[in-house]
């Protein structure tokens, strides 16, 4: 302790939002009858708290009187049983790539209720997305080009569009053409007539802020009237997504942030403030979405809800971790356990690759769970720790941070890290070291005896 100047009462702790349904997998037992039949690390999925999000989704747009539609942002979490559900609630997918498009269509998502994002789009890509009726955000006027000659040469005419903007706030963002790349490509769909169908606009914005999603939202409205004028569709426009997710309370935040220092962490790491994911927001989720429609967007008179109304214009969203919020958490065994200076080091049996934080110079800060063979640990006695993973990187830690644990984690006991569907799971796993892929099981009833399954089949 006199090392590190590490007090345990000092330790910060950043707990996650109680969740029932977490809870009780937790102390039913089949957390530890899993770890044993996978013999490694594993996630499990909640899909009634994806379908409940949608939900909350769809009741913003409706509450607000607004048409509009929920396409989940599929790169946030790669397993099936979301394009499941989507396709259940008739809801859409967004998807960047061949696989992805395949996998929504696969899963039984409707051509028609797919968006088709990213830039620079291969003609496969395209090709697939015409044939099937998908709407294309358009990132460029090559890629415009492209999927005008594939609609006139091809069966699958017209070719659905979106024209994707580039942020006047984010003036320095790779994606979406200039004012003047606009105006040419409204010319091109004009001359390409019944070639294409020219639905609206979009825009994805980096951040989560209202304010700026609002104001953008009120350009596309009025780039729609100008493309309407020229006898363009122009009906919808897509706000992309950004809606973001509240992990932990205000108060556990603000003191968390206020506290924190390198003492703290492993090797006395240093992770910039504002370098981590704003794990508390006072607006989050379908909240945030009710909050844009809400706004007046600069240089208006009234709200964005109204605004689209009055203009007949359908609202997309596209969001992808606000759907995934409470629906999944990581569970790894600990394997080892190390003696420091007043805390100790824990090596767990998977790697930091399946909690993608640490990839991104930051961490993933909600307080993991330590849960015993007979269930999870409570109490007010501090053991801290920190999360490496059975690698040979020195750098490959889980959690830097000392993690205020309630008890003394002991080998074979499990960590679970509440929360982790929308992007920490699996956005950057990887085999390293030969590992295998860490199974995902989705829990279709968390009641005291929880029914669960594969979230994929394995391969025959
Ligand atoms: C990543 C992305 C999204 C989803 O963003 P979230 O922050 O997960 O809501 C939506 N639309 C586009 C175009 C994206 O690139």
């Amino acid at each position: 302790m006199a090392v590190t100047g590490l007090r345990s009462a000092d330790v910060p702790t950043l707990p996650a939002h109680p969740d029932p349904g977490t809870d009780r997998i937790m102390d039913s037992g089949l957390l530890h009858e899993l770890s044993y039949a996978f013999d490694g690390p594993f996630h499990f999925l909640l899909p009634h708290r994806f379908d409940a999000n949608l939900t909350a989704f769809r009741a913003a747009l409706d509450d607000a009187g607004v048409a509009g539609r929920v396409y989940y942002a599929k790169k946030a979490n790669k397993a099936a049983v979301w394009a499941e559900r989507c396709a259940a609630h008739g809801a859409g997918v967004d998807v960047a790539s061949v696989p992805e498009l395949r996998e929504a269509l696969g899963h039984g998502v409707r051509g028609e209720h797919l968006v088709v994002t990213g830039p620079a789009k291969s003609d496969t890509l395209l090709r697939l997305a015409a044939l099937q009726g998908c709407l294309v955000a358009v990132d460029a006027l090559d890629e415009l080009d492209l999927l005008v000659t594939l609609a006139l040469t091809g069966t699958a005419r017209p070719a659905r569009l979106l024209l994707r903007c580039l942020p006047s706030a984010q003036r320095h963002s790779r994606f979406g053409m200039t004012a003047a790349e606009l105006t040419t490509a409204l010319d091109r769909c004009v001359r390409a007539g019944d070639a294409v169908r020219m639905e609206g606009f979009s825009f994805h914005l980096s951040g989560y802020a209202v304010r700026p999603r609002a104001d953008l939202a009120g350009e596309l409205l009025d780039h729609c009237l100008r493309a309407r004028g020229l006898g363009l569709r122009a009906d919808r426009i897509s706000i992309g997504g950004g809606f973001a997710v509240d992990y932990s309370s205000a108060r556990h935040w603000r003191t968390f942030l206020a506290a924190q220092r390198p003492a703290h962490y492993h090797a006395h790491k240093t992770f910039e403030a504002d370098g981590f994911y704003p794990y508390h927001s006072p607006v989050a989720g379908a909240d945030a979405l009710r909050a844009v429609l809400d706004t007046v967007p600069a240089g208006g008179r009234t709200s964005l809800g109204d605004r689209l109304k009055e203009t007949g214009t359908l609202l997309m969203t596209e969001p992808g971790r606000a759907l995934l919020d409470g629906a999944g958490a990581s569970v790894f065994r600990v394997q080892g356990v190390k003696e420091r200076d007043g805390y100790r080091i824990l090596t767990v049996d998977g790697t930091s690759l399946s909690l993608s934080e640490q990839w991104f110079n930051s961490e993933y800060l909600p307080d993991p769970y330590l849960v015993t063979p007979d269930g999870r640990a409570r109490g007010d006695a501090v053991h801290p720790a920190c999360v490496g993973g059975a690698t040979c990187l020195e750098s490959d830690l889980l959690t830097w941070r000392k993690v205020p644990f309630p008890a003394r984690p002991r080998v074979g006991d499990l960590l679970v890290y509440p929360n982790t569907a929308g992007y920490q799971m699996d956005s950057n796993e990887s085999p390293f070291h030969d590992l295998p892929l860490p199974p995902k099981v989705v829990v279709d009833r968390p009641g005291p005896r929880p029914r669960w399954r594969l979230d994929r089949r394995p391969a025959r």
